[in-house]
């Protein structure tokens, strides 16, 4: 984006009109009611660079909280002013609408409506529109974007606009002036989308959901699992009361656990779905749908455990605020004074941890790098070859370094037996498991006679078929030759 272009005021009052690329530019719209949602539209409209007419059952009332620009008037009066009018009321009034049904005729109507529940009604509020007024052209659109992101501007919120109606030159008319508005018409077909329109804003974090259940499944079973080890363990065996480490500590055991396999299940369905590549010899094989399914979920998955490091890294920053933590201390040092011990350092020891915080350092800047790189304005400014070389590389370099930052945790734990509690090994040596299997299969992978393969795959070569394809040389450049399939 030019200098320039960021100097511009987000909204501010324009004129288009005669503006030949935007022949919706200047025209009279016109906003049937006069609530949050029409005073909003109203507002942009004028910004944007449209006259705007208003009815209102009650214009003395209502006019002093439209700008002055914009005429506000009664229904029928605002109604024959204009072509083009955005019915902002709710469903349930669309009926007191019907006496203006003879000047709405031929004039295309604007459903702007949302519901409170998904697919609440047997038809969409935009056939049911069409239904109250055939003689109309009804366009379902601008329902997804809020009346606080119609004032704020485009810029700072949802961009996109979708629009649907059986109606293609109504349909285009009305993403002219959602374009003009600063918005991004998205044309969703004809009318029988509407209730899919009108269920958006309605869906809870969809992309959301199956990362969330799976986050709080992970952290379910290894809360349970470190309960166990660090609260129940001591107090069957030795009538200890450990409940004070609930809060904090078993709660800081957890969150690196999940938010390591978590990690590696980002990169997991890129190694299985590079495994069925290799083993039907072709990428044109659809995959199976909970691989697809997982393949899109990898942001969100990848966010959630950046989410849980950074939980850790604050809870890890506080463990020794703790009074518990203030006591232990002072009473091994009274023990160490009563058995006249001088010298405490333990070189190894101190070694391990000066490692272990510095890997699990290195590694949350990595993951912060992820996360940043993944949100859409910042993924934007990058390059495929950019965004790859985060996302992939750098992402896989997080994991390593997650799993040296684990190994340093566990050291030589894993050999000690008093740490198997109940004969239950220590929690970090399980969490080994899938990340460990993800870097191995991925070393794998880029052995070369497997790599050739797979890169060879991914140009299109398939199993069973004689083609042509490129290869890069040794040195980089590509070379073309003729293959059989079986090479
Ligand atoms: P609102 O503040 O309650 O305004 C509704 C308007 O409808 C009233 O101001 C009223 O204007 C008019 N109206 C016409 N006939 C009516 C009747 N018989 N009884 C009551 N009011 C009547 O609601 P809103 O938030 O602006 O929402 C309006 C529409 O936009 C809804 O369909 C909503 O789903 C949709 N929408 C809203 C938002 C949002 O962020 N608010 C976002 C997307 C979509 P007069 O008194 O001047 O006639």
């Amino acid at each position: 984006m030019s200098r320039g272009d960021m100097a511009k005021p987000l909204l501010g009052h324009r004129s288009l009109e005669g503006d030949p690329s935007m022949p919706a530019a200047g025209r009279t719209i016109g906003v049937l009611g006069s609530g949050d949602f029409a005073r909003s539209l109203a507002i942009r409209l004028v910004c944007s660079g449209f006259k705007v007419v208003v009815g209102s059952r009650n214009p003395k009332r209502k006019a002093g909280l439209f700008p002055s620009a914009a005429e506000v008037t009664f229904q029928a009066e605002a109604v024959k002013k204009t072509d083009v009018i955005f019915v902002a009321v709710f469903r349930e009034h669309y009926s007191t609408l019907c006496d203006l049904a003879d000047v709405l005729a031929g004039k295309i109507l604007v459903d702007v409506s949302n519901n409170t529940e998904i697919n609440h009604h047997k038809e969409s509020n935009a056939e049911y529109l069409a239904s109250l007024f055939p003689a109309s052209t009804v366009v379902k659109g601008f329902n997804v974007v809020s009346a606080w992101t119609l004032q704020s501007g485009a810029r700072d919120g949802n961009k996109q606009v979708l629009i649907c109606s059986n109606n293609q030159e109504a349909k285009r008319t009305i993403a002219e002036i959602a374009q003009v508005m600063g918005f991004t018409p998205v044309d969703m077909g004809c009318m029988s989308s509407a209730c899919e329109i009108e269920n958006i804003p309605l869906r809870l974090l969809p992309a959301w959901k199956i990362p969330i259940f799976l986050a709080l499944g992970l952290f379910l079973c290894f809360f349970t699992y470190n309960l166990i080890r660090q609260v129940i363990h001591p107090f069957i065996r030795e009538q200890k009361n450990k409940l004070y480490k609930i809060p904090i500590e078993v709660v800081n055991t957890t969150l690196p656990c999940v938010a390591y396999v978590m990690l590696s299940l980002v990169y997991l369905p890129g190694v299985l779905a590079a495994c069925s590549q290799l083993y039907y010899g072709t990428k044109y094989r659809r995959f199976p749908d909970w691989l697809d399914q997982w393949l899109q979920h990898r942001k969100q998955i990848g966010l959630l455990s950046f989410f849980c490091a950074a939980l850790h890294a604050v809870y890890s920053f506080c463990l020794p605020m703790r009074r518990s933590h203030r006591y232990q201390l002072i009473e091994t040092a009274v023990k160490q004074a009563v058995e006249k011990k001088m010298n405490i350092w333990v070189e190894e020891e101190v070694w391990r941890m000066e490692i272990y915080i510095s890997v699990g350092i290195i590694a949350l800047g990595l993951m912060s790098l992820l996360a940043i790189t993944s949100l859409p304005s910042i993924a934007n400014s990058l390059n495929w070859r950019e965004f790859s070389f985060i996302q992939s590389t750098l992402g896989f370099i997080a994991l390593v370094i997650s799993t040296l930052h684990t190994l340093t945790y566990g050291w030589s734990r894993a050999f000690d037996e008093n740490q198997y509690k109940f004969y239950l090994p220590p929690t970090y040596t399980l969490t080994l498991l899938v990340p460990c299997t993800v870097i191995l299969a991925k070393v794998i992978f880029s052995l070369p006679c497997i790599r050739q393969r797979l890169l060879r795959i991914r140009r299109g070569w398939e199993k069973g078929r004689y083609v042509k394809f490129v290869l890069p040389s040794a040195t980089g450049e590509f070379s073309s030759g003729e293959t059989s399939s079986n090479v």
